[in-house]
C-alpha cells in the first residue's frame, strides 16, 4: 500500500502517524530535529512540549478543551494516552511530565511496525504522494518559502498578531451598538458586522494610562525579525503619542451612538464579527504584548466590555500559519494540491491539544484515502468538528487568527422554554451533544 508521508513529528504529526498506522497504513514520518533545530525545541524527541507542560482543563462537562480530551481518548489517541500515563497532580488541569511524555510518544512510534521515522528537513513541498504537513508554528524557512510559492505570499503568516476575541453574549448592548463605519456594506448582515463601544475623553485618558502602565511580555530570542512590518501592538501605538490610537483603531468618525445620537464619542473601540455563527467578536486593531492578567483588567475598562468574557486574549509571536479558510477544504487538503493535507498549528489552530486533535483527524483522513475511502469530518457539534469547521470555512478569512477550541465555535443550542440557558446548563448540554455525535462519527467508520 502507498505510505502516508508526514512532515514534522510534533504534537500533530506524531498523532497523525499513530492514527494512520493503527488503521493499517504504512507511515514515513520526517523530522528535522535534532539535526536542524528551532529556537524553542530543545530535544530530538517527538511531541516535544516547547513551553508550558499543561494540556489545560480536563473537565469534559464544562470545558471545551476537556471535551476535546474526551474525543481524543475515545478515538484511541496516542497523545492523550501518553499524557494520561505521565500525568502530574494539577487539580482539574491535565499537566504532564514533559520529558517522560515525549520519550513515551517517541518509543511508541519507534516500536510500531508500520512507522518509520526518517531524520532530515524536507525543504520543498512534495509533488505527488499522500502527504501530511504538520510542521508547526516554527516551520523551517525553506519549507515555508516553498509553501508561500505554492499558495501566494499573503497566505502564510509569519507572525501571529492576535487581537483579543470576546464572546458576543458577554458584550453589554445597552452601552454598545451595532454599526459599520459610515453605515458601509451592501447587506444588513454587513452593516451589522461591527459592534461599537463609546468612550468619553476621561475614559479614553484613563484607558491610555492603564495601557502604558500595564505589564508586557518580552519577545523570545529570534522572534522579532520582521515584526514591525506587521501590526503594531496597541501599547506601542499609545507610547508614540496619547492621540495615536484615537486617530488609528479607536477613531470615532462615521459612527453615531444609537443610544445617545446627540452625544459624539471621543473615541470608539470597534469589534468585528469573527465567525459565521456571530458568537465571537474580535477587538479591531488591538493586538498586544500585555500580559494576560493585565489584558483582562485593561480591556474591561472599555464601556460595554465591563463583563467581557474572552474566547482568547491578544498576543504577538512568531507563528507560521496558513490562511486555512481560503486554502483548505473540509478534508484539510490544500485545494490547489489535494495530495497535500495540513495538520496542527500551521492550519491556524492554537495549542498542544488542538494541534494534536487536527493531527488525529488528518491521520485518519489520509489513511482512509490510502485505502480508497473518504472520511468526512465529525459533526460541527463536536469539539473536533467545531474546530476543523472553524479553520476550513467557519472563520472570517480576512481576519483569520489562530484559535483555541471554545464553546463559541459550537452551534448554539435551542433556548429552553421561557428564556435562554445559563452557562451552567448550556455547557453540559454542549458536551453531551458532542459526545453523542462524536460516538456516532466513530461508529460510522
Ligand atoms: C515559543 C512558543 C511557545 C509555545 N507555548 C505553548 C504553550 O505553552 N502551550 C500550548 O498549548 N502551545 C504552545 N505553543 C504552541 C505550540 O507550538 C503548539 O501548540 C504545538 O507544539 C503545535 O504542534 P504542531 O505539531 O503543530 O507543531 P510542533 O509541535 O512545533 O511540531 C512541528 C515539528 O515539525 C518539525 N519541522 C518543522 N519544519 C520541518 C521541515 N521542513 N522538515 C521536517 N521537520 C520539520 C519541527 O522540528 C517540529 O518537530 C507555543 C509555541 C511557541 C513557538
Amino acid at each position: 500500500m502507498e505510505p502516508v508521508h508526514i512532515i514534522g513529528a510534533g504534537l500533530a504529526g506524531s498523532e497523525a502517524a499513530w492514527q494512520a498506522a493503527q488503521a493499517g497504513v504504512p507511515v514515513i514520518l520526517h523530522e528535522m530535529r535534532p539535526t536542524t533545530g528551532t529556537f524553542a525545541h530543545k530535544t530530538g524527541d517527538c511531541a516535544e512540549m516547547v513551553c508550558s507542560n499543561s494540556f489545560r482543563s480536563d473537565d469534559d462537562q464544562m470545558n471545551a478543551v476537556g471535551q476535546l480530551h474526551w474525543e481524543m481518548r475515545k478515538a484511541n489517541g496516542l497523545i492523550m494516552a501518553m499524557a494520561d500515563r505521565h500525568r502530574l497532580p494539577a487539580g482539574g488541569a491535565l499537566a504532564v511530565d514533559r520529558d517522560a511524555f515525549a520519550q513515551a510518544v517517541t518509543a511508541s512510534l519507534n516500536d510500531h511496525p508500520l512507522v518509520t521515522i526518517k531524520a532530515g528537513e524536507i525543504s520543498d513541498l512534495p509533488e505527488s504522494g499522500n502527504w501530511i504537513i504538520a510542521t508547526g508554528p516554527l516551520t523551517s524557512d525553506r519549507l515555508a518559502q516553498s509553501i508561500r510559492v505554492a499558495t501566494g505570499t499573503e497566505s502564510l503568516a509569519f507572525f501571529d498578531a492576535i487581537a483579543p476575541i470576546v464572546h458576543a453574549d458577554s458584550i453589554d448592548m445597552s452601552i454598545a451598538w451595532e454599526q459599520s463605519r459610515y453605515d458601509k456594506g451592501d447587506t444588513e448582515a454587513e452593516r451589522r458586522a461591527y459592534i461599537n463601544c463609546p468612550m468619553t475623553k476621561e475614559q479614553y485618558e484613563a484607558f491610555i494610562d492603564a495601557l502604558l502602565a500595564a505589564e508586557k511580555t518580552e519577545f523570545h530570542e529570534g522572534e522579532t525579525a520582521g515584526y514591525f512590518d506587521g501590526c503594531l501592538p496597541i501599547e506601542v501605538m499609545a507610547e508614540r503619542g496619547r492621540e495615536t490610537l484615537r486617530h488609528g483603531p479607536m477613531k470615532p468618525v462615521g459612527l453615531t451612538n444609537r443610544h445617545v445620537p446627540e452625544e459624539k464619542a471621543y473615541a470608539v473601540v470597534q469589534l468585528r464579527r469573527d465567525n459565521a455563527l456571530g458568537t465571537l467578536y474580535n477587538i479591531v486593531g488591538f493586538q498586544t504584548k500585555m500580559k494576560y492578567g493585565a489584558q483582562t483588567r485593561v480591556f474591561r475598562m472599555i464601556p460595554g466590555l465591563q463583563d467581557a468574557s474572552f474566547a482568547r486574549l491578544g498576543g504577538i509571536h512568531r507563528n507560521s500559519f496558513l490562511n486555512s479558510p481560503t486554502l483548505l477544504d473540509d478534508r484539510m487538503r490544500l485545494r490547489l494540491r489535494p495530495n497535500l493535507r495540513f495538520a496542527g498549528q500551521v492550519t491556524g489552530v492554537e495549542g498542544y491539544v488542538e494541534s494534536a486533535a487536527m493531527g488525529l483527524l488528518a491521520g485518519r483522513m489520509a489513511a482512509a484515502q490510502a485505502m480508497g475511502h473518504d472520511l468526512p469530518p465529525p459533526a460541527l457539534t463536536t469539539a473536533m468538528g467545531a474546530l476543523v469547521n472553524h479553520i476550513t470555512g467557519g472563520a472570517e478569512a480576512k481576519t483569520f487568527q489562530p484559535m483555541n477550541v471554545n464553546f463559541g465555535l459550537f452551534p448554539p443550542l435551542a433556548d429552553v422554554k421561557g428564556g435562554r440557558r445559563g452557562r451552567k446548563d448550556r455547557y453540559p448540554a454542549y458536551t453531551q451533544r458532542a459526545k453523542d455525535d462524536f460516538t456516532a462519527w466513530l461508529s460510522a467508520q
